[in-house]
């Protein structure tokens, strides 16, 4: 319980005499991590130089960046688990997007249950450092922490291209109804909490799909499909994460944008300047739709930014980068059929290995192009930032290029051989839940699974 001081009162006086108009008293959050998929120098530095993304920049200016460079496979559940483990793959046993259900012949997509070490999540919570984790790609059923958990599923996959519902239906009158499953959240009840938030495709309004598509009214409904629904899911969860930031005030908060990776493979192939040779009209319509979902994260950083105000250190990390293969895009101009070693089919442009993280904030250098850092450093980073050892079973280590001296000297980066005491975690099996069919049908237009 919160007891209202004579500080905490003066606190409020001054706040509501402030013009900002923002939130009276920041959150105590103390570091805010933005999980952008597939977000990459390639479209960062071009934005950045044209003054178009003036959160990053600002970032930038202010923190440490770098390339952060993603592992083997090039895909996102098997890297985002290794940026919140510090281990490989074959360690934290996410491997692929889907797994068997055994006994079956049938595949579902990956579960949190499957992983077989921590995740920051889990440490920070044993060393009462509270969390709030939005999204996560995996991270249903959402798990026990010291905080709240909204798994990525809580959004129901809805709708797909051919108009098959999956996870969500409406009634007569158009009201959303959910399918009713455990784990969307921790705890459970806090789903009541989110569903006020939950936007699908159709809610997308014209005047949203115009800050995407240059006017949405001539741009082809399935073609327009993919930004759609992707918006609307990140959307969801930005509205919601911000609002629970406020609310419950975690020490650290997570949140994960899968936009950014979901346009840049369905509109890549339409950017002029990427060398790409696009009809006028395609071009105006689709050509930009990458760069303003860049602009739409930007703005949702902003936002969360202002809220927790400027003690709040800010982390921007990528589990990948995207980029035109070059040789396979000379193939496809001749009209020949390819694919790309991360799995993408008929197109030249996929995930790259070269990822980006931005962290600013007290403690950290500012305006430092720091050395590389790889998917496995974030982890240990985040325990080092938190003041917490980093363990010597884990594959990464402490980026420790991005903090101050004094920040170093005060907090030496301190070590212990592990952090997995007590019940070994992780089931081979993955659960099963009334998406599956949904997610599996947007992973199978991606190319990604059969
Ligand atoms: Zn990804």
């Amino acid at each position: 319980m919160k007891r209202l001081t004579a500080l905490a009162l003066t606190a409020i006086v001054l706040a509501s005499l402030s013009s900002c108009g923002t939130e009276e008293i920041g959150p105590s959050t103390k570091l805010m991590l933005f999980g952008v998929d597939s977000a990459n120098w390639n479209v960062l530095t071009a934005m950045i130089e044209e003054g178009e993304l003036p959160t990053m920049a600002r970032l930038v200016q202010t923190g440490s960046f770098g390339v952060l460079k993603s592992g083997i496979p090039i895909q996102s559940p098997q890297m985002w688990t290794s940026i919140a483990t510090g281990v490989v793959p074959e360690k934290h046993g996410i491997t692929r997007f889907v797994a068997e259900i055994p006994g079956t012949d049938r595949e579902v997509p990956v579960t949190s249950n499957m992983r077989r070490v921590k995740a920051f999540w889990n440490i920070l919570s044993e060393n009462d450092i509270s969390v709030g984790i939005v999204g996560w790609w995996p991270s249903w059923p959402a798990e026990e922490v010291n905080g709240f958990m909204l798994a990525q599923r809580a959004w129901p996959v809805n709708w797909s291209a051919h108009g098959i519902p999956f996870g969500a239906a409406r009634d007569e009158s158009g009201r959303l109804i959910v399918d009713e499953f455990p784990g969307r959240s921790y705890p459970e009840e806090l789903y009541a909490e989110f569903e006020p938030f939950i936007i699908t495709e159709e809610d997308v309004t014209a005047a949203e799909l115009d800050r995407f598509f240059a006017d949405s009214r001539f741009t082809d409904p399935r073609k327009q499909f993919h930004a759609r629904w992707v918006y609307a899911k990140d959307r969801s969860f930005a509205d919601a994460g911000l609002a629970f930031m406020r609310k419950y005030e975690p020490d650290v908060l997570a949140i994960y944008f899968q936009g950014t990776d979901v346009v840049s493979h369905y509109y890549w192939g339409y950017q002029e300047d990427m060398g790409y040779r696009v009809e006028p009209a395609d071009a105006r319509l689709y050509g930009n739709v990458v760069r303003n979902y860049y602009r739409f994260i930007d703005d949702v950083m902003a936002d969360y930014i202002d809220a927790a105000g400027p003690d709040c250190a800010v982390i921007v990390v990528s589990d990948h980068g995207f980029e035109t293969k070059e040789d396979l895009k000379v193939r496809w101009e001749r009209g020949e059929r390819i694919r790309t070693e991360e799995g993408g089919k008929d197109v030249p442009w996929d995930h790259g290995v070269d990822g980006a993280f931005v962290f600013s904030g007290p403690g950290l250098r500012s305006g430092h192009r720091a050395e590389d850092g790889s998917v496995v450093d974030v982890t240990p980073t985040i325990l080092a930032y938190m003041g917490l050892p980093t363990a010597r079973d884990m594959d990464g280590s402490p980026i420790t290029d991005i903090f101050t001296p004094a920040f170093l000297e005060e907090h030496p980066i301190e070590y212990v051989d592990t952090f997995e005491t007590g019940e070994r975690r992780g089931d081979d099996a993955p659960l099963e839940s009334p998406m599956d069919e949904g997610i599996k049908e947007k992973l199978r237009a991606l190319g990604y699974i059969e």
